[in-house]
């Protein structure tokens, strides 16, 4: 009975948690109306890299697909003409 209502209080707060995640979601690019991300804007995609210069992972981010993917394609693009680190120093 107890160890019942402990699993049905866990699924009941994961919902919640999970609501409360999704209400947080929402893509930085898509609220501030930016279409195409700039490759040649290095301070702007910083933000979206770890400690170790990778790119982070959309758990982080929290962009949407869309945005993930072009971001990457940015972030690739900019270590290409040396503007972000390949790997931290
Ligand atoms: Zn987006």
């Amino acid at each position: 009975m107890i160890y019942l209502f402990r699993t049905y209080e866990h699924t009941k707060n994961t919902r919640k948690y999970e609501k409360i995640m999704n209400d947080q979601k929402q893509c930085h690019f898509c609220t501030s109306n930016i279409r195409i991300i700039n490759y040649k804007d290095p301070d702007a995609l910083k933000k979206f890299l770890s400690p170790q210069a990778k790119i982070l992972p959309r758990k982080h981010t929290n962009l949407c697909a869309k945005h993930q993917r072009n971001l990457a394609t940015a972030i690739k693009r900019a270590r290409f003409l040396a503007l972000l680190p390949y790997i931290a120093n």
